[in-house]
């Protein structure tokens, strides 16, 4: 689904999907009583979430988050401020990672907060290259009060939590510049086949017919990548988050370098905002920035590969 809707519009879907990534940690981490209350209305889509993990002074190094949560008398008191968020402001729940603990990964928590409670506010509208279908915003926490029964999971968990919803997550993201990628060749094949010069078709051209050919090879070989690494997420597999990372890197440096050859077979047009080629790539751009950059895919990647008792075994 998000494929075939990322062909016309990947921000809108990618915001979808960050909603269903954080719907999902609620669903399998929050208490009973937060999924109860939540449930329903999140899984239906008439209410959203985002997902808050990134902080002005920490992106790739995420472990490193300093937004606070004391727990005092049944309550976690939270403190800090999250930067880029996806729907901050248009959003009904925040999926919450912050630090209840010592530093480091294990210090981190993840928390179910209510987008309105006192003390939570948003920063302006980010203006951005694109996904412009959907806010990016700050947000700052003042002492803002949640029910301890809010908290994801264990105390200290949060980190592993905010991981594993990223593996979801990334092949969300990559399944939207598949999507974006597809939509684009279909563009690209239609305009070959109507565009004339020299007399001819430019589909007459055999510079182009192989530039075509290349690009659908690339686009099939990111899809089968993405659908892959699914596969391995759903079967639990112990080297899931490594092939979730190498589907993310893979298909969004791919399908972003196939809607820009369609764009260059546009010539000039592909360069107009009367045509979709110009949004489909500022659209996708984004993919290989965020929900963990491609250079971080790469660290995922060799870590496992190198580290451990048993370093994933490539085949
Ligand atoms: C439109 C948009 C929406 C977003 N939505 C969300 C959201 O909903 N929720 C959320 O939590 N975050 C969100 N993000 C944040 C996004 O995940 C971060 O921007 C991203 O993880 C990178 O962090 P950074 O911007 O701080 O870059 P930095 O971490 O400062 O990185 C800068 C550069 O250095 C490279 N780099 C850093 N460390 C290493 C290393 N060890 N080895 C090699 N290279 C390295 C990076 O790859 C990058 O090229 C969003 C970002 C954008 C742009």
């Amino acid at each position: 689904m998000f494929e075939e809707l990322a062909a016309v519009d990947p921000s809108t879907t990618a915001f979808i999907t960050i909603h269903n990534m954080a719907t999902w940690m609620l669903g399998t981490w929050a208490t009973d009583a937060v999924r109860g209350e939540w449930g329903e209305a999140l899984t239906s889509g008439q209410k959203l979430a985002s997902y808050c993990l990134t902080e002005p002074g920490s992106g790739s190094d995420a472990a490193s988050i300093k937004t606070s949560a004391r727990l005092q008398g049944g309550e976690y008191l939270i403190n800090g401020g999250k930067a880029f968020i996806s729907g901050a402001g248009s959003t009904d729940m925040l999926v919450l990672m912050a630090r209840s603990g010592d530093a480091g990964a294990g210090g981190i928590s993840a928390f179910a907060v209510p987008a309105d409670l006192p003390g939570i506010s948003y920063g302006k509208k980010e203006h951005k290259m694109g996904w412009n279908s959907q806010p990016t915003r700050t947000i700052s926490f003042d002492n803002v009060r949640i029910p301890a029964s809010h908290l994801l999971g264990r105390e200290g968990e949060g980190f592993k939590i905010a991981m594993k919803g990223l593996d979801g997550g990334r092949i969300n993201i990559a399944t939207c510049s598949v999507g974006a990628a597809q939509g684009a060749l279909a563009h690209a094949q239609r305009y070959l086949q109507e565009r004339k010069q020299f007399g001819k078709t430019l589909a007459s051209f055999q510079a182009l017919q192989f530039k075509l050919a290349d690009m659908a090879t690339q686009l099939v070989a990111a899809r089968q990548m993405v659908r892959l690494a699914a596969s391995k997420l759903d079967a639990a597999a112990p080297d899931a988050t490594t092939y979730c990372a190498m589907a993310k890197r893979f298909a969004t440096d791919t399908c972003f370098d196939v809607i820009n050859d369609a764009l260059q077979l546009h010539g000039g047009y592909g360069y107009l905002r009367d045509f979709p080629l110009e949004r489909l790539l500022r659209d996708a751009r984004v993919h290989q920035i965020l929900e963990g950059t491609n250079e971080i895919m790469r660290v995922i990647i060799g870590r496992r590969m190198l580290d451990g008792d048993a370093p994933d075994a490539i085949r």
